[in-house]
């Protein structure tokens, strides 16, 4: 009788403990993803304002961690849950997306340090070296495997459950405030378990927002940004060059004669060169600046924004890109197309009031070129 009644109430804390550990972990992680989505797939921010927000997640993870692995240094009977919020916080920022090398080794160092601290006094034993060792493997496979991991959130489950059974069936028998009993280190897989089973579904909802809104912002057969995302980003440029006083070029470009192209090859054909000149475009860039964004703002019609620099600056950089897109020849079925392209190049000027004004001027380049016999870049109208 008395056994139930002990059953009932381990059962009945423990079911307490995980509540607390599921609610707690939900606000972490909603938080930590906020932070994460602002590092690092948020193209407005400037580069040194992504690398603050990098070093704010590993602070995030390993201060959060270390601070829960002090509090179950406490001691009590919660001082199981303390242990494993903190294990779950370092395990989880391993699997961050897009971190490099280097973040990741100081994650790895953060948690080899807390569980090296769980064995203190007792690091001749076999447990810990064995432990040790499968922990070492698992974090050489994460790093490897890290792109098949990331996104699948069974292997993501799989291997976190692989980590926290590593760690509680191979502490010493006093641990960190803690009694370790068989019954408690599966209490505490289960428990870690759940928790990592909560946020699986937390975070699907996060990547379906995700893909919607990638939805809205990009255009779909050249997924390049569409108008709209053209809006809303423009509206920022305008802002943060007016009160930083820097410059702002924009440029617009449209493909010379394209509804012959549609007539002779095909829509389709016509489809395929919109991609490819787009992704042209992008690559030539890229190789001056991450800032440097293009939209396809028309049909056969993109918009290139220029942060902080001048239209003298960027000219050398759309001349580059018209001789790419020029030179290319677009392969479909059996046939090959050539296309020229036309640009009209701006900048922010004292008297503009807003990004319309500077996409005017822009516009009104363009209609210049194709006036002068297309294949040809304007700028303000020279
Ligand atoms: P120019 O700009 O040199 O004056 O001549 P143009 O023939 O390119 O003239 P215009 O800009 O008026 O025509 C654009 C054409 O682009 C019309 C439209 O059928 C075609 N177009 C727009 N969007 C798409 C698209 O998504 N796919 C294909 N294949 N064609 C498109
Ligand atoms: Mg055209
Ligand atoms: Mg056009």
């Amino acid at each position: 009788m008395e056994d139930g009644t002990n059953l009932l109430v381990v059962a009945m804390s423990w079911a307490a403990q995980l509540t607390v550990a599921i609610f707690f972990i939900a606000g972490f992680v909603s938080f930590y993803t906020e932070v994460w989505n602002r590092a690092f797939s948020d193209s407005e921010r400037s580069r040194t304002e992504r690398i603050w927000l990098r070093i704010a997640l590993i602070v995030l993870a390993i201060g959060l961690g270390s601070i829960l692995h002090f509090a179950g240094y406490l001691g009590g009977s919660t001082s199981m849950m303390y242990h494993n919020i903190g294990l779950f916080i370092l395990v989880f920022s391993l699997l961050d997306e897009e971190i490099n090398f280097g973040e990741y080794l100081i994650r790895c160092v953060a948690l080899i340090t807390v569980w090296a601290m769980h064995h203190m006094g007792h690091f001749m034993v076999d447990r810990f070296a064995i432990s040790m060792i499968i922990l070492v493997i698992i974090l050489v496979v994460v790093w490897r495997f890290r792109h098949t991991i990331e996104s699948r959130f069974p292997l993501r489950l799989l291997v976190s459950s692989i980590v926290a059974i590593d760690f509680w069936f191979t502490l010493p028998t006093h641990s960190a405030s803690m009694v370790m009993t068989p019954a408690v280190s599966i209490e505490a897989v289960l428990m870690f378990f759940v928790m990592k089973l909560s946020t699986g579904r937390q975070q699907n909802l996060w990547a379906h927002n995700e893909q919607v809104a990638h939805q809205a912002n990009y255009d779909r057969l050249t997924n390049t940004k569409n108008f709209t995302a053209y809006q809303k980003e423009i509206f920022n440029a305008f802002g943060i060059a007016r009160t930083g006083h820097q410059p702002l070029a924009i440029a617009m470009m449209d493909i010379d004669h394209f509804k012959l192209i549609n007539d002779q090859y095909g829509h389709l054909a016509g489809n395929q060169v919109l991609t490819e000149v787009a992704n042209a475009l992008k690559r030539v860039l890229l190789q001056y600046s991450e800032n440097y964004q293009l939209y396809r703002t028309g049909g056969e019609e993109f918009t290139l924004v220029f942060p902080d620099s001048s239209a003298q600056e960027i000219l050398a950089i759309l001349i580059h890109c018209w001789r790419t897109v020029r030179a290319a020849e677009y392969v479909y079925d059996k046939d090959t197309i050539k296309i020229t392209v036309s640009f009209g190049l701006t900048e922010l000027v004292d008297h503009d009031q807003s990004p319309d004004d500077v996409y005017k001027r822009a516009d009104h380049s363009l209609y210049i070129s194709k006036k002068n016999g297309r294949d040809t870049i304007t700028v303000d109208g020279k």
